[in-house]
C-alpha cells in the first residue's frame, strides 16, 4: 500500500517536473519560431504618386515609367542649392485585415537606382488619429531612413524600431525620394518590394499560452494523482475491513478448535489436554496448594451397562454422570473425564470434610438417578476416591494416593467413597 502510494507520488514529482521543463523549452522555442513575413508591396490597396518641386516652380521633374511596379525618374535641370523634392509616395487607404503589424520586427526592402545623387530616402510613416490635424491623413508618426545611393539594388533591412503599430485601418504611408542637393540629371528609381518580417506570435501571447497549459497539465497531473490516491485510500480500509472481518472469523474459529482440543466432546467435561492446560497456568509447577482436594469418580460396573444395554446407553449414562457431577461443582472447580469411565475433579480451597460432603451429594444423586434408555431406567453407581494435597506435595503424587482410595473403594464393594490416607505412597 506504502509502496503503491510513493510510486504514484514519483510519477506525480516526475510529471510535474516534465512538464516544467517543456514549459522551459516551449518559452525557449518562441525565439526558434519561423518568422512570418507579408510582403506590403507590391500588393494590397493603395494610392501612390510621384511628387517633384516642379510643380512649384522648382528645378525637378518626376515621370512614371511604370506606375504599377513604383517605376519612376526624377530630373533635376540644374544644380540645386535650396531644398528641392523628387520622389513616389504610396498610400494604403485599406490595408490587410487581420494582422497585427506591431509584431513584427524588421522590414526588407529593395529599391532600384540608377543615377549620380549621393543619398536616397525611405519614408514610412503609420497613421495615428492623435497626430493629424484631423482632416488629412498625413502623419506625424514616422521613420526616416537615409541610405546611400551605392547601397541601392542591394537588400535593405530595417529594423522596426519606433515604427511600431501598423494596427488594421491605419493609413500607411510610403515613400523614397532623393536627399537633397539633387545630383543634375536623370534618376531612374524603383521600389520594388516591401515585405515586413516578424514573429508569428506575440511574446506575451506565446509567454502566456504556454503558462496556462503549463498551469493546466500540472493541475491535471495533481488532481488525477489526488484522485487516485482517494481511490487507493478507500480500497485499503475496504481491505482493512475485510481484513478485520478476516480476523475475527479466524480468532472464532481458533477459539473453537481450542475449546475442541481442551473439551471432551461427548461429556462437555475437560480433557486431560485442557486440564493440563489449566493446570499449567494454575500452578505451573505442578506443586498443590495445601486444602487442595482431588477427587477420581469411577462408574461401578460399567462395563456391564455396556454389555446389558449397549454402547449407545454407555454413552447416555456417561452424559448424565457428567451432567450430575456438573451440578454439584462450583465455578472455581475443575471438573475432568479424565478417560473412559472415569472422571477427576480437582477442587481447591476445599478441606476433607467438604470434600467428603460433595463427594457423597454426588455419589447420591447419581444413586439416586433415573436414567432412561429406551424407556429402561439404567441403574447406575459410582465409587469415589478422595485425596487432599499435603503442603507442596505434586499432582501425580496426589493422584496416586487418590487413585488408590478408589481402588479401595472398589474393593470395599463400591458405591462408597474413600478418603486417601496421608501416609500412602
Ligand atoms: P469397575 O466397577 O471395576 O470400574 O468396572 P468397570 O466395568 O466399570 O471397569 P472396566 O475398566 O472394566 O470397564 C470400563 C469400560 O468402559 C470398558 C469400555 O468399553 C467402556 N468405555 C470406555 N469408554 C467408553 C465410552 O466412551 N463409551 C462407552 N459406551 N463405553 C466406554
Ligand atoms: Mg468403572
Ligand atoms: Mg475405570
Amino acid at each position: 500500500m506504502q509502496k503503491t502510494s510513493k510510486s504514484s507520488l514519483i510519477l506525480l514529482y516526475r510529471a510535474l517536473f516534465l512538464s516544467t521543463v517543456l514549459a522551459l523549452v516551449a518559452i525557449l522555442t518562441y525565439f526558434a519560431l519561423p518568422d512570418r513575413k507579408v510582403r506590403i508591396l507590391p500588393g494590397f490597396g493603395h494610392e501612390s504618386h510621384l511628387f517633384f518641386d516642379g510643380e512649384k516652380g522648382g528645378l525637378t521633374t518626376a515621370n512614371w515609367v511604370n506606375q504599377p511596379a513604383f517605376h519612376f525618374t526624377c530630373t533635376a535641370t540644374t544644380p540645386v542649392t535650396e531644398t528641392p523634392y523628387c520622389g513616389l509616395s504610396i498610400n494604403f487607404h485599406k490595408f490587410e485585415n487581420g494582422i497585427d503589424y506591431s509584431n513584427f520586427q524588421h522590414i526588407e526592402l529593395k529599391i532600384r537606382y540608377h543615377g549620380n545623387n549621393h543619398r536616397l530616402r525611405l519614408k514610412l510613416h503609420n497613421f495615428k488619429p492623435a497626430h493629424t490635424n484631423g482632416d488629412t491623413q498625413e502623419t506625424l508618426q514616422g521613420l526616416e531612413v537615409s541610405i546611400l545611393a551605392s547601397d541601392a539594388n542591394k537588400l535593405l533591412v530595417i529594423d522596426n524600431r519606433g515604427w511600431g503599430n501598423f494596427s488594421q485601418g491605419s493609413t500607411v504611408d510610403i515613400g523614397i525620394d532623393l536627399v537633397p542637393p539633387i545630383a543634375p540629371g536623370t534618376h531612374e528609381l524603383q521600389l520594388e518590394y516591401v515585405e515586413i518580417h516578424g514573429k508569428r506570435f506575440k511574446a506575451e501571447s506565446w509567454y502566456l499560452g504556454v503558462a496556462l497549459l503549463w498551469l493546466l497539465s500540472n493541475l491535471f497531473f495533481i488532481t488525477r494523482h489526488l484522485m487516485q490516491q482517494e481511490k487507493r485510500i478507500r480500497n485499503d480500509s475496504q481491505r482493512l475491513s475485510t481484513l478485520a472481518l478476516y480476523s475475527n472469523d479466524l480468532q472464532q474459529e481458533s477459539q473453537h478448535y481450542k475449546l475442541l482440543s481442551n473439551t471432551d466432546p461427548l461429556t462437555g467435561a475437560l480433557n486431560r489436554n485442557g486440564f493440563a492446560t489449566d493446570m499449567g497456568q494454575r500452578s505451573p509447577a505442578g506443586k498443590m496448594e495445601s486444602n487442595t482436594t482431588l477427587m477420581i469418580i469411577d462408574i461401578d460396573h460399567f462395563k456391564r451397562i455396556n454389555d446389558s444395554y449397549g454402547h449407545d446407553a454407555g454413552d447416555v449414562v456417561l452424559r448424565e454422570t457428567a451432567k450430575i457431577i456438573h451440578n454439584n461443582t462450583r465455578a472455581a472447580d475443575r471438573f475432568v473425564r479424565w478417560g473412559g469411565e472415569e472422571f477427576v475433579l480437582y477442587c481447591e480451597n476445599t478441606n476433607p470434610q467438604q470434600a467428603l460432603l460433595i463427594a457423597e451429594k454426588i455419589r447420591l444423586s447419581i444413586e439416586s438417578a433415573n436414567i432412561l434408555y429406551n424407556s429402561a431406567a439404567i441403574p447406575m453407581t459410582v465409587s469415589v476416591g478422595i485425596g487432599v494435597a499435603l503442603a507442596s506435595e505434586d499432582f501425580d503424587h496426589l493422584f496416586k494416593r487418590t487413585d488408590q482410595a478408589l481402588y479401595k473403594a472398589k474393593n470395599m464393594g463400591r458405591n462408597c467413597i474413600v478418603l486417601s490416607d496421608t501416609n500412602d505412597k
